[in-house]
Parts: C-alpha cells; sequence; structure tokens
C-alpha cells in the first residue's frame, strides 16, 4: 500500500488531486479520452463526452483466468497509445529474474494462488514509476485489483474511468487456459485449442478457432506453469470467491461494463470497440495515420 501511495504522491501517473472524472454509468460515456490527445473525430462524439484535460484513459480489465484480458487489453492499448499493465506479467517477470522473491512466488502462483498485497503492490508500483519517468499518464490494468481490498487501495489513490468486464463460460475458459501457448523468444500468446462450446438454457454455442503460431515461432513454444488441469481450476475457484465481488464493487460504482465475448478475436473485437464507442476509431485513426 506504501509503495502506490508512495508513487502517487509522487507521480502524475494516478493524477491524484488533479483528475476530475465523471463516473457515469454508461460505457461509452465513462471513457473520458483525454481532450487534448484524442483525435479531433472522437471530440463530438459520446466518448469523449467526460474529459479530463490532465491524463489519458485509466481502465481495468476484470475477467476470469483465460478469459482473453491480456489479448483485448493489449489491443486496446495500442490503438489508444496508453500502457497495458498486466501484474501476471509483472509477477512472471520476477519470477524469470530469480531474484530474492522468485522461490517464494513460484510456489503461491503454481499453487494458482493469489500473491500478497504488498508483494504485488510494490511491483506495480514500481512498474508505475518507470512509466512515470517515460512520460505515461493513463494505463489499462489487467490482473489488478483482483480483491476488494486491492480495489480500495487503487480508489484511494486514483479515479478509474471504466471497468470491463469480460465473460466467457466456464468450459471454454479451461479449454483456452490449457491451449495456451506462448513463444519464449517474442513473448506473443497463441491457442492450440479448437473450441467448439455448445450453447444451452438460452445461451448462444462459441465457437474459436485455434490462433497458430507462424512457423519462426513453433519450435519456441512454452506452456505456462500454471496452465495445467489442476491449476486452471484453482485459479477459477480463487477468481470466484476473491474476484468475482470486484463486479458488484463497480457495478455499484456505476463503472463496469459487462461483455460477454461472443467468440474468437475476429468476432469479439469489433463488437467490443462497438460496446465501447470506439467502432469508427480504428478506421479513422488509420485512415489519418
Ligand atoms: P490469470 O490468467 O489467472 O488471470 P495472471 O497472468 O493475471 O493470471 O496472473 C498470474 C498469477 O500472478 C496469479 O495466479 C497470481 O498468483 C499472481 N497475480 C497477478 N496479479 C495479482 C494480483 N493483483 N494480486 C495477487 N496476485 C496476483
Amino acid at each position: 500500500m506504501a509503495g502506490i501511495a508512495r508513487v502517487a504522491r509522487s507521480s502524475s501517473i494516478f493524477g491524484v488531486g488533479r483528475c476530475s472524472y465523471s463516473t457515469t454509468a454508461s460505457a461509452a460515456s465513462g471513457t473520458g479520452l483525454r481532450a487534448d490527445h484524442a483525435p479531433p473525430f472522437l471530440h463530438s462524439g459520446g466518448v469523449a463526452r467526460d474529459v479530463s484535460k490532465d491524463r489519458n484513459v485509466q481502465w481495468v480489465f476484470l475477467g476470469c483466468p483465460g478469459v482473453g484480458k491480456g489479448t483485448y487489453a493489449s489491443r486496446l492499448s495500442s490503438l489508444l497509445g496508453v500502457p497495458h499493465i498486466a501484474t501476471g506479467d509483472l509477477v512472471r517477470e520476477e519470477l524469470a529474474s530469480s531474484g530474492p522473491l522468485s522461490q517464494q512466488l513460484s510456489e503461491i502462483v503454481n499453487q494458482g494462488k493469489l500473491v500478497s498485497d504488498e508483494i504485488i503492490i510494490n511491483l506495480l508500483s514500481k512498474r508505475l514509476e518507470a512509466g512515470d519517468a517515460r512520460g505515461e499518464t493513463g494505463f489499462i490494468l489487467d490482473g489488478f485489483p483482483r480483491t476488494i481490498k486491492q480495489a480500495e487501495i487503487l480508489d484511494g489513490v486514483t479515479d478509474i474511468d471504466l471497468v470491463v468486464n469480460l465473460k466467457l463460460p466456464e468450459g471454454v475458459l479451461v479449454e483456452k487456459c490449457l491451449g495456451r501457448r506462448i513463444c519464449s523468444q517474442c513473448g506473443k500468446n497463441f491457442n492450440i485449442a479448437n473450441i467448439d462450446f455448445k450453447g444451452g438454457d438460452g445461451k448462444p454455442g462459441i465457437s474459436m478457432a485455434p490462433l497458430l503460431p507462424p512457423s519462426h515461432c513453433t519450435s519456441k513454444l512454452i506452456t505456462r506453469a500454471d496452465d495445467t488441469e489442476e491449476v486452471v481450476k484453482a485459479r477459477l475457484r480463487i477468481y470466484n470467491e476473491q474476484s468475482q465481488p470486484l463486479e458488484e464493487y463497480y457495478r455499484t460504482k456505476g463503472k463496469l461494463l459487462e461483455f460477454d465475448l461472443p467468440g474468437g478475436i475476429p468476432e469479439s473485437w469489433p463488437r467490443l470497440l462497438e460496446a465501447l464507442s470506439l467502432d469508427d476509431y480504428e478506421e479513422k485513426r488509420s485512415a489519418v495515420a
């Protein structure tokens, strides 16, 4: 907690004391793109209605393990020009560094458990401090907050504009985690699962084609140590116990955008942009590039 507070006091990244964002219930009007950074074509649209002059977007992505938070958060971060900060990545970097924390972290992560608030906030503070030094003024957080306590800490130092809650049926989540592969060289994520999930109870089925790597990555694919069936199920259980209450927390604040993924990236990405009132943004941005 002290770490984030320290960063918040000394940094513009959390914009403490100078940002006054509206917290409207509508996802579209809550996106709060920075006025002087948002392209002119957004200024008259709903997306730019609640605009702060001080900083870029501060969004959070919620969702169960394997739902695709990283994929969509990373795409949106490129689109909006803000960093995608995934606390899971920060933990894995720390693990790979073989630093003093790595043994302790690997035991926790490989059981699917949550790392302590102190460690996670320390890692996040360091990342935010480094970003601040590079002039970053916004973020898309993925994997943080994960508990009500973490959300309260975050609320104590900044005003989150929007929380996107991605959803998929549990059966799909397990298959997606088990099919996930990462290129050990370029770090890109792929998925070898061919998902054909039958709907039921009025819910539609979901199909997702595999996301296969290019040939130069094929021989370098690795699987996350915590993507085994046993650990994935433990992570889902812990998510339901500790992270799901966050949905209600942000819903009552009017910040939650619920998004049921209709399928893989080709079906979901345009629909997500539409839900965020960014559907014209990508097209117009590439047209002016
Ligand atoms: P997942 O696919 O389960 O969402 P992540 O890549 O986000 O996985 O995180 C991997 C692991 O890192 C988690 O299982 C947990 O041990 C740790 N971790 C990441 N973010 C947090 C957090 N905010 N609080 C506590 N532990 C975290």
